[in-house]
Formats: structure tokens, C-alpha cells, sequence
């Protein structure tokens, strides 16, 4: 890795198979961007996925579709390590060892963590509770100093700030180090619906790596602004996911034309969606070319995992030469 750079980025995201628009511009995007001036490490987080997912028949698929679409969006693993969090064992012992300079009742009033006993009722597993221990050992494992997170995610960071201070202060050293919130702008991506957050469990998400015919269907789907009944009605691209779209991956001159031409009805919604869907698929090109010829190489993935695991298991052991000799493990 270049020694120029501000620091080391850490970040993992659970395996959810083929990645959609909001996955795009809520992380990938970013992964990319942060790989020219910080040493980063991605992490696909298979054993933080147990403690929720229903069955694991799809995790393995999963992996491989969310890496291929990390590498074909423009994450480059001969720089940065790329790689599935159960392939470095050392993240488990790490996990264990914090969990001891963890108070249980911290853990138990998350916000996020009586939303996840909301959510499944039937099955609150000690790993679920365990959560943020485990993600605070991925972050200190790789001594990274900076993770990127959105605002709403800011907690996680300070959770995990705590930890080391607690485990630092507990063993006089100062082994771990407290990772630095990197706060992005992150928009808020509606599904096709135009209501809730895009997401493959709601069904409402549009998929990079479906084709150009897929794209369309999907995006004629969209809700607009749901005051214009008629195409002679006058519409409000303020309230229009379709607009806040085009914002984002239409030319500017273009967005002016519908933001103008929508108000006064000299656009209709479906000339407007076929616009956007036009412009989606010109940007997502690149992106579908570079996914088809990594994917002609089934192995492919699956090198780039192992090798990002190597790299990654030298820096995990390192750390946890220190935190065994800190702890005075015998
Ligand atoms: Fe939305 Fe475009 Fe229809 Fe206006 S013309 S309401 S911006 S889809």
C-alpha cells in the first residue's frame, strides 16, 4: 500500500448479494472515492449476517455477487484488501476479549439493538447482542483510525471509541487505537416506490447489474408526484423521486429542462422516466462491462477474497500479538 495516504479506512457491509442503486450511493460510491487518499480495508461481513438472517443457503452466493459488484463499481484489490470477515479467525478471539470490558446493560439499551428485538422477536440471539463488540473488533483488529459512516451511524463509531478506551485503560497500553468518524453526505435513496428506504427486502430497489431492458421496466415502475393524475396537470419535481434521480445521473441541462417543463406540464411522466432510465443505463455501462468480463473468470472473486484475506490475517495477528501480551495472556 502507497505510504502517502491520511490513514487507514475500515468498513464492512453484511452480504446481500447483487448490490442496488442505494447500496451505490450510500457506500460503494464512496468506497471508491476514499481509496485515493486513505490504505482501505472492505470487509464483507458474513458472521455479522448470522445474527439475523433467516436461513445461510444463500450466503456464499451472496458474497460472491457483492464483491463482484464492489470490483466491477471500482475497488481496486491490488491496492486495497478486499475480503470476507470469517476467512481471519483473529476478529472471533478479538470479539471475545472486548466483550469483557463491555458492560452488558450498554449493550442492551442500543437504540439499534432493541430496534433489531422490534424486528425479530423470535429469535434474539446472544450474537445480537454481542453486535457492536464484533464490529468494534473488525475496525481495531486492522488498526484503522478512520471509518466511514453516514450520521445516522455515529453512534456505532462512539460505542466502539468506548470500548478501546475501556480495554486501553484496563490493560495500562495503548494496543488499540480509537477510530475517527468520517462522516459522508449520504442521500436518503428512495425505493421505486417513492415511500420507504430502497431495499431488496421491500422489492423496490433497481439493481446495477440488471440489464438495460430490466432498468427500464423498473424505473417506469416509479411513483411520481402523486398530485399530477393527468398528463395535462402540472407536477412538482420537489416531491418526485423520479427527479431526485435525475439529479443525480442525468445531465445538468437536462435536470433544468424537466424541472422547468414538469411544472408547467410540458413534460409527461413517462417520456420523463424514459429519460431517466436512458440516462441510468449510459452511466451504469462501464459498470456492466467490467462486472460481465470479471465474472467470465468464476474464480476470479474468489482469488481476490483469498489474497485479501492473507494480507488482512498478517495485520490480525500482528494486532493480536499485542493484545495478547497486553491482556498477559499466557
Ligand atoms: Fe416527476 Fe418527471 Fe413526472 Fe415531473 S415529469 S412529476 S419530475 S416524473
Amino acid at each position: 500500500m502507497a505510504d502517502k495516504k491520511k490513514g487507514r479506512v475500515f468498513s464492512g457491509a453484511r452480504p446481500t448479494g447483487r448490490q442496488h442503486l442505494g447500496n451505490y450511493l450510500g457506500a460503494i460510491r464512496n468506497y471508491v472515492a476514499l481509496q485515493d487518499d486513505y490504505e482501505c480495508i472492505y470487509c464483507i461481513v458474513d458472521l455479522h449476517a448470522l445474527t439475523t438472517v433467516e436461513t445461510t443457503k444463500d450466503l456464499k452466493a451472496n458474497t460472491y455477487e457483492m464483491a463482484l459488484d464492489w470490483l466491477a463499481a471500482g475497488i481496486r484489490p491490488e491496492e486495497t484488501i478486499v475480503f470476507v470477515q470469517s476467512h481471519v479467525p483473529q476478529v472471533t478471539e478479538l470479539h471475545t476479549i472486548l466483550s469483557m470490558v463491555t458492560p452488558l446493560g450498554k449493550l442492551t439499551d442500543l437504540p439499534t439493538f432493541k430496534e433489531k428485538v422490534r424486528q425479530q422477536p423470535h429469535n434474539v440471539n446472544y450474537g445480537l447482542v454481542g453486535y457492536p463488540v464484533l464490529m468494534t473488533a473488525d475496525i481495531t483488529l486492522y488498526k484503522a483510525d478512520t471509518v466511514p459512516v453516514g450520521v445516522d451511524q455515529a453512534p456505532h463509531i462512539e460505542f466502539a471509541r468506548e470500548v478501546v478506551r475501556s480495554f486501553n485503560y484496563r490493560f495500562g497500553t495503548n494496543v488499540l487505537i480509537e477510530p475517527q468518524m468520517k462522516t459522508t453526505e449520504i442521500p436518503k435513496v428512495l425505493g421505486i416506490y417513492g415511500k420507504d428506504k430502497m431495499s431488496k427486502s421491500l422489492n423496490n430497489h433497481i439493481e446495477l447489474a440488471a440489464t438495460p431492458e430490466e432498468t427500464e421496466k423498473r424505473v417506469m415502475q416509479m411513483v411520481t408526484d402523486p398530485q399530477r393524475i393527468k398528463r395535462t396537470d402540472p407536477g412538482n419535481p420537489d416531491v418526485c423521486n423520479v427527479f431526485t434521480m435525475h439529479k443525480i445521473f442525468s445531465p445538468p441541462e437536462e435536470v433544468e429542462m424537466i424541472n422547468v417543463e414538469c411544472r408547467r406540464a410540458g413534460i409527461g411522466c413517462v417520456d420523463c422516466k424514459k429519460r431517466f432510465a436512458a440516462n441510468l443505463n449510459k452511466h451504469l455501462a462501464p459498470f456492466r462491462a467490467r462486472r460481465a468480463e470479471l465474472a467470465s473468470d468464476p474464480d476470479y472473486i474468489w482469488d481476490v477474497l483469498r489474497d485479501g484475506a492473507d494480507r488482512a490475517r498478517v495485520i490480525a495477528e500482528k494486532t493480536m500479538e499485542e493484545v495478547r501480551a497486553a491482556v498477559q495472556l499466557p
